[in-house]
C-alpha cells in the first residue's frame, strides 16, 4: 500500500491548502465552552489539554464533532470545580476516570490522565493506573494521529509522530502494533474506519499486525463491529479503504471472501465483484440505508454465477442474484445487531435493485407500490441504480441518467398528489362493504384491483368511479 496524504473534505476547503503542520502552527479552532472548560480545570489547580479525534480532525482541516479533555485532576475535584462553576455533571465513567460535563447542553468528557491495561469488553481497560503526565497518557492512544494534546497557550504535543504521520498520510500504531490489538481487538476496526474517514494509507507493520490479530475480533461484541462497520461503510474513502482492508474485514464479514476475484465475464462489467461493490460504495451518498444496500447487492452474484458459450465466447449470468443477495444481507443483519429499520428497509432494495423500471409515471408509481409506497426508499433506488451504472464498463454510466429520470418523474408523481397505495384511494374497505361484500380477502382483493386501476392510469380516483369499478368487481 503506498502512502498518500489525507485528502481534505469538501467543509474544509477555505484551509485546503494549509498542511497539519502549517495548522499546529496556529491556533486551532476549538469551541469557546472547550476553552472555557480548561480554564476551569486550570483554576483549580490542575493541568488540562483537549486530546484525541478533536486535535486530530482540528489539525486535518476536519469539522471537530466532540472534544475530549485529559486532565491531571482526581474526577471528584474536577466535580466539585465544575459544580462551583455552574456546569452540570454526569459520572459517565468514573471507575476509569471519565466524568462528563455540561453547559448549555454542549457536553465535554474529561478524564484524569491513566495509563490503561487490557481491555477484555473491547471497551473499557479492565484496571487503570493513574499516570502522571499527559505524555503518558498519551501512550494508551491507539494510533499516532489520535495521540495528540492541544493547550490554545502551551500549543501541541506529539511525542509519536502524529503530525509527521498525518502529513505521510500515515495511520500507524503508538507502540508495538500486536501488543496493542491484543490489549484491544476493537482497534482493529477503529484503523480500518479511520482509512476510510480520512483516506490515510495503513502503515505495513501496523497493516501486518491487524491482519495478524483479526481472529481477536472474535472477542469484541456485535454491537461495537456493526458500529464500526457502518462509520467504515459511511466513510468519505471508502473504494480504497475496502480494497486495501478486505482481508481485515473478511473476518467479521466473511460474505466479502467469495466477492474478492470473483470475475463478471459479461461486457457490461470491468471489474470484480468486489471492486464493482467498491464504487458502488463511493458513488453512493453516505447514509447507512444507502451504504449498506450498495455492499450488499451484488453479495449473491459469485454463488449465483454461471457461463454459457455464446458465439464462440463465454459470456457469465448472474440470474437470480438480486434474491441471494437479500438473503445474505438478512443473515448479516441478524448476525450483527442492525436496528430493526434497517433490517426492514434494506432487503427490499437489495432485492429490487436489478429491477427494471420504465421511464413513465405509470412505472414509477407502480415501483412505489412495490415498496410499500416509501417515496424515500424509492429515491434510495434511484441512488443505488444510479451507483450501479457508474461502476460498470464505461459504455454503462449513460444509464446513470437513467436513474435521475426516475428521480424526477417520482418527485412529478409526489407533486401531481397520484395514488400509489390503499390509503391514498378515495374510497376504503367500509365502501366495499357497503356494496355488500363481506369482511374478508374479497373486500382487499377489490380495493386492489382498484388501486391497480389508479396506478394503470384507466381510472381517476374519484370515489364515484372508484365505486362504479368496485360494484362491477364484485359482480364479476
Ligand atoms: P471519533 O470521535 O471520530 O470516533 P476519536 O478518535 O475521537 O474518533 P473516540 O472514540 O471519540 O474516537 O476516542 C477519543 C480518543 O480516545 C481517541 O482519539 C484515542 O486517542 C482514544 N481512544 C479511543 N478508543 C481507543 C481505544 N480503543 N484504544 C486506545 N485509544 C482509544
Ligand atoms: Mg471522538
Amino acid at each position: 500500500m503506498s502512502a498518500r496524504p489525507f485528502a481534505l473534505s469538501d467543509e474544509a476547503a477555505p484551509v485546503r491548502d494549509a498542511s497539519p503542520r502549517t495548522r499546529a502552527e496556529a491556533s486551532l479552532p476549538l469551541p469557546t465552552r472547550a476553552r472555557e472548560a480548561l480554564a476551569i480545570i486550570e483554576a483549580a489547580g490542575g493541568e488540562a489539554w483537549c486530546v484525541g479525534g478533536c486535535v486530530r480532525d482540528a489539525l486535518l482541516g476536519r469539522p471537530v464533532h466532540d472534544v475530549d479533555i485529559a486532565a491531571s485532576l482526581p474526577w471528584p475535584v474536577t466535580q466539585a470545580a465544575f459544580r462551583e462553576a455552574g456546569w452540570s455533571t454526569v459520572e459517565t465513567g468514573v471507575a476509569h476516570g471519565t466524568l462528563t460535563v455540561i453547559s448549555e447542553g454542549e457536553p465535554f468528557e474529561i478524564t484524569t490522565y491513566r495509563c490503561d491495561g487490557t481491555y477484555s469488553d473491547g471497551r473499557h481497560p479492565d484496571a487503570v493506573t493513574p499516570a502522571a503526565t499527559i505524555q503518558e497518557d498519551l501512550r494508551r492512544r491507539d494510533f499516532t494521529i489520535n495521540a495528540l494534546a492541544y493547550h490554545p497557550e502551551r500549543g501541541i504535543i506529539d511525542p509519536f509522530g502524529g503530525i509527521a504521520d498525518m502529513e505521510a498520510g500515515l495511520l500507524r500504531c503508538v507502540g508495538d502494533p500486536a501488543t496493542r490489538f491484543e490489549e484491544d481487538a476493537l482497534r482493529i476496526l477503529r484503523g480500518c474506519r479511520f482509512a476510510s474517514q480520512l483516506g490515510c494509507a495503513i502503515e505495513p507493520a501496523t497493516f501486518e499486525a491487524m491482519v495478524a490479530s483479526k481472529y481477536l475480533l472474535q472477542k469484541v461484541s456485535g454491537e461495537r463491529v456493526y458500529h464500526e462497520l457502518e462509520r467504515f461503510f459511511c466513510g468519505e474513502y471508502v473504494h480504497d479503504a475496502l480494497m486495501a482492508t478486505v482481508d481485515v474485514l473478511a473476518f467479521v464479514l466473511p460474505e466479502l471472501v467469495a466477492m474478492k476475484g470473483c470475475p463478471q465475464v459479461t461486457p457490461y462489467h470491468i471489474y470484480d465483484v468486489l471492486e464493482h461493490t467498491a464504487f458502488v460504495l463511493q458513488h453512493t451518498p453516505p447514509t447507512p440505508l444507502g451504504r449498506w444496500v450498495a455492499l450488499f447487492h451484488d453479495m449473491g452474484k459469485p454463488a449465483a454465477a454461471f457461463f454459457e458459450e455464446r458465439d464462440g465466447r463465454s459470456v457469465e449470468h448472474f440470474y437470480g442474484h438480486p434474491w441471494i443477495s437479500a438473503n445474505l444481507a438478512e443473515g448479516i443483519m441478524h448476525r450483527l445487531p442492525f436496528p430493526a429499520w434497517l433490517r426492514r428497509d434494506v432487503p427490499p432494495l437489495v432485492h429490487r435493485h436489478d429491477d427494471e423500471v420504465a421511464p413513465t409515471p405509470r412505472a414509477v408509481r407502480r415501483a412505489l407500490a412495490r415498496l410499500g409506497g416509501r417515496a424515500d426508499l424509492f429515491e434510495a433506488l434511484c441512488d443505488i441504480k444510479r451507483a450501479d451504472a457508474l461502476s460498470q464498463a464505461p459504455f454503462c454510466a449513460p444509464r446513470a441518467e437513467g436513474a435521475e429520470r426516475l428521480r424526477e418523474l417520482l418527485h412529478e408523481v409526489l407533486a401531481a398528489g397520484d395514488a400509489f397505495t390503499m390509503k391514498q384511494l378515495a374510497i376504503g374497505g367500509d365502501d366495499v362493504m357497503a356494496l355488500g361484500v363481506e369482511a374478508g380477502p374479497e373486500v382487499g382483493r377489490i380495493l386492489q384491483a382498484c388501486l391497480d386501476a389508479v396506478i394503470d392510469g384507466t381510472l381517476p380516483n374519484e370515489r364515484a368511479a372508484l365505486l362504479a369499478f368496485a360494484r362491477e368487481q364484485r359482480d364479476a
